[in-house]
């Protein structure tokens, strides 16, 4: 992973941990702490490739249903127009 930010060239970046939200057409995966660059600056997280893989992997298992998700929860969704 390049040493800074490639959104805004800031070289200050430290290791963070982030929530990660995979989206798959309508389906949704929520990963907690998952591992990243955050900037000082930008604040812009950058994930690594394999990061992003292994997600995308997790992803795919868990809408085969060869596996199950530790856990499950509803998530609200409006319309902006209806705000
Ligand atoms: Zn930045």
């Amino acid at each position: 992973m390049s040493d800074q930010c490639s959104f805004c060239g800031h070289a200050h970046l430290t290791e963070e941990r982030a929530r990660y939200i995979h989206q798959w057409g309508d389906d949704l995966l929520i990963v907690e702490h998952v591992p990243c660059l955050g900037c000082e600056y930008c604040g812009e997280q950058c994930f690594a490739i394999e990061v992003l893989k292994k997600i995308e992997a997790e992803h795919a298992a868990l809408a085969a249903h060869r596996k199950q998700p530790s856990r499950t929860f509803q998530v609200a969704v409006e319309e902006f127009r209806s705000l």
